[in-house]
């Protein structure tokens, strides 16, 4: 039986007893995108497409990942390695990659598909919001992962090994002892490092920094 007296006097009291209270608390309102505050550290944000140390693709084009998306948010369009014009070690990489973020639903059962771990997620949500539906699709080069000291843009050929299972296993970039007084005839302002051993840099002989694939994540 409810109690007249107490529904009008004590209940008002009790209410504003809670937004009083309230108004001295720090308030836990977020400014964004003005201010943006770090995220967990397995937040589940953008998906990068990783490399292999020497920058080729990780991605062989198998469509798992598109399979395995409950949302219909992945697109891929396998193609197949040639001399000449390789992306990835072994016979096939992805030629087209396409992510829908108007329809992810940042779950992650992609990347738990993904055979090669071409496919991880970064932590970054900042770019998402937008007002245009076309820039949501993002297309193979928004998410492949930025090179790093010691990769080359493929198209090229396999560096770490002519077998691309050693890609699976984990061999690195071979390294080769290095002339000093070489490389400071083929680079005299010195911008290229004279130490005692260097990286083989393949058939493009592009690049002498070591990488240790550290590109996902
Ligand atoms: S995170 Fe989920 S919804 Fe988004 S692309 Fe991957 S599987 Fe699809
Ligand atoms: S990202 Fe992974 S699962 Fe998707 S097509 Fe490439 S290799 Fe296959």
């Amino acid at each position: 039986m409810t109690n007249p007296i107490r529904e009008t006097l004590w209940d008002p009291i009790a209410g504003f007893g809670v937004t009083f209270r309230t108004m001295f608390r720090k308030p836990v309102t977020v400014q964004y995108p003005f201010e943006k505050v770090p995220t967990a550290p397995r937040f589940h944000g953008r998906h990068q497409l990783n490399r292999w140390p020497d920058g080729l693709e990780k991605c062989i084009g198998c469509e798992l990942c598109a399979w395995a998306c409950p949302a219909d948010a992945i697109y891929v369009e396998g193609a197949s390695n040639t001399e000449g014009d390789r992306h990835s070690p072994g016979e096939r990489y992805g030629r087209v990659y396409q992510i829908n973020y108007l329809r992810c639903i940042l779950c992650g059962l992609c990347i738990e598909a993904c055979p090669t771990r071409a496919l991880t997620m970064t932590n970054e949500y900042q770019d998402f919001p937008d007002n245009n539906r076309a820039d949501l699709i993002y297309e193979k080069n928004d998410l492949l992962a930025p090179l790093l000291p010691g990769m080359v843009e493929p198209p090229h050929e396999m560096m770490i090994s002519d077998d691309h299972q050693d890609y699976y296993r984990g061999k690195q970039l071979p390294i080769f002892p290095v002339d000093p007084a070489e490389t400071a005839e083929v680079n005299p302002a010195g911008t290229v490092s004279t130490g005692s051993t260097g990286v083989a840099t393949g058939s493009t002989g592009a690049s002498t920094g070591v990488s240790t694939g550290g590109s996902e994540e």
